[in-house]
């Protein structure tokens, strides 16, 4: 393991970043990828949060449960905190960076199993488009139909934020995962660079947000449909929205169908809110199996805007990470 202190010895050595290495090392026991690896912990300035130009700047070394925690965050960027706190697991979260989050692989089980090839291995076709793809897209993009992994994305695409890259290079979100048409990439992000930070604009005044994930199990399951959205209310009427969604296709989407719906809408129609929800599958073209997803991805994105109406911020893990109450033992 290399372990530099600076962002040009860290671009200088060769080999395969690590962060937390959550991700990493489980790819590499699963002898996906081997070789070097250069540790980022003992590089300078990569961890923290600090407000800048009336905007936060979020170092990538930054662990999720900080950014999940984090006083302005919750304060003034709410379904960026809740996000982060309801993403994987508490242990997964307190090592996890947001680097790693927004860099991590696909989980796509064919990817990662050691004897099928596919685009993102260097094959040059997808098994799972012929095969089982029921966690797969349903807005089918490129060649790959795994949906884009990281939670982290999407919320920041809809917080319409940035990402400094070594190169003196700044990308936005959707710059930097793409457009899925490039099967054989997670990200866009030029090998041996680094993610050095995330630059939030200014927050909104008095954001109202909610997220909520759609999952097979409370924790520790990447979502099947999940989605975030920020309102901002004035009087009785939705002025400014911004809606998000993960889980549906090779990279995070912003909803733009839903957010214009959603403008100029009274906080109380809700026959509105539900047609505004509607047009969260505006476009999808789902697979054989992914049908389901259809009106799993309206539902979620509408009790995700009624949750940001409501101020209602609770996401589904949240309250599943409160102790279970306890249930008596049959016979
Ligand atoms: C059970 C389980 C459930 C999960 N559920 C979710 C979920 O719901 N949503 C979600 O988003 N994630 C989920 N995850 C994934 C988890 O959030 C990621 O594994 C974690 O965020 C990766 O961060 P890391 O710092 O450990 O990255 P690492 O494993 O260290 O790195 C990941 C990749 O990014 C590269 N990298 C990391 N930092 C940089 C940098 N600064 N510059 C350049 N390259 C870099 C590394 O080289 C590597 O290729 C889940 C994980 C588990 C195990």
């Amino acid at each position: 393991v290399i372990r530099p202190d600076t962002l040009e010895a860290a671009r200088s050595a060769s080999g395969e970043y690590r962060a937390g290495g959550t991700d990493l090392q489980a790819r590499r026991r699963l002898g996906l990828t081997g070789g070097e690896t250069i540790d980022l912990g003992a590089v300078a300035d990569l961890v923290g949060i600090r407000s800048q130009d009336e905007g936060l700047r979020v170092g990538s070394m930054t662990r999720i449960t900080t950014l999940a925690t984090h006083e302005i965050i919750v304060e003034r960027y709410p379904g960026l905190a809740l996000a982060a706190g309801s993403l994987a697991t508490p242990q997964i979260r307190a090592v996890g960076t947001v680097g790693g989050n927004l860099l991590q692989r696909n989980r796509c089980p064919y990817f990662r199993h050691p004897t099928f090839t596919c685009h993102k291995s260097g094959g040059s076709s997808c098994p799972a488009r012929d095969g089982d793809h029921r966690h797969g897209v349903i807005f089918d993009l490129g060649p790959c139909v795994s949906p884009h992994p990281s939670t982290l994305a999407m919320v920041l695409m809809v917080y319409e934020s940035t990402v400094e890259v070594t190169g003196a290079r700044r990308l936005s979100i959707g710059e930097l995962v793409g457009d899925g048409r490039d099967g054989r990439r997670d990200h866009q992000l030029p090998g041996g660079e680094v993610l050095v930070a995330v630059d939030l604009p200014p927050a909104w005044e008095g954001e109202s947000a909610a997220y909520r994930r759609a999952a097979g199990r409370l924790l520790a399951e990447w979502p099947i449909v999940e989605a975030v959205c920020r309102l901002e209310i004035e009087g009785s009427v939705i002025r400014r929205a911004r809606v998000g969604v993960g889980g549906v296709a090779p990279v995070p989407l912003r909803r733009f169908g839903v957010e214009q719906a959603l403008e100029n809408m009274a906080v109380d129609d809700r026959s509105g809110h539900a047609r505004a929800a509607e047009l969260a599958t505006e476009g999808a073209t789902p697979l054989p199996l992914t049908g389901h997803k259809m009106r799993l991805l309206q539902n979620v994105v509408l009790d995700t805007v009624r949750g940001a109406l409501a101020g209602d911020a609770l996401s589904e893990l949240a309250v599943g990470e409160r102790p279970l109450p306890a249930r008596p033992i049959p016979g």
